[in-house]
């Protein structure tokens, strides 16, 4: 867990700045954010091939969290969660369903979709596991603890063909290419 200035603009991770994490109250107050969440943001960015991860929400203090409908005391306030909507490399934007998913095979404790559109996505790294859908209710917990079976989706659905990139040296020279996954 680590303290940033609010006007801290560090890059994390490849693809995530302390910035995007700031409360969204206008307060100027410090962010706290846990360095697990951001790790795992960066895995789940790699495994869907994302052009993007939009953060909707990252920490917010107790007064903001009670403004945007939480208790004051959630995961977000913890600078453990983050509310996020993913893009293809298309632009387009990933089901929450999807990712929902691969949030799960990376190992997130709490996950749900948040939006009757199935676009966003709360993630946390709360360690007891929690996996919901929000358009059931706030405490809607799916069964089984599956969002594969929930959904009835399968690795392919989520992660496409398997293509995996390869970098080969033969004889001095170079060469790169890719595995299909039949
Ligand atoms: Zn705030
Ligand atoms: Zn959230």
């Amino acid at each position: 867990m680590k303290t940033y200035n609010s006007t801290d603009k560090t890059q994390l991770t490849e693809h995530f700045n302390v910035s995007e994490f700031r409360c969204k109250c206008g307060g100027g107050h410090s962010i706290l954010l846990d360095t697990e969440l951001v790790n795992k943001l960066e895995k789940l960015h790699k495994a869907l091939k994302c052009s993007k991860i939009i953060v909707n929400s990252g920490y917010r203090c107790s007064k903001h969290d009670k403004n945007v409908g939480g208790n004051g005391s959630g995961q977000h306030t913890k600078g453990t969660a983050a509310d996020i909507v993913c893009y293809d490399k298309s632009g387009k934007k990933i089901s929450s369903k999807i990712v929902c998913c691969a949030a799960q095979d990376i190992g997130f404790g709490g996950i749900a979709n948040i939006d009757s559109t199935y676009t966003a996505t709360h993630v946390d790294v709360r360690s007891v596991r929690w996996y919901g859908n929000e358009v059931n209710g706030a405490n809607y917990s799916i069964p089984n603890d599956s969002f594969y079976t929930y959904y009835g989706l399968s690795k392919k659905d989520v992660y496409g063909s398997g293509t995996i990139e390869v970098t080969v040296i033969a004889d001095g020279t170079v060469y790169t290419g890719e595995i299909h996954e039949k």
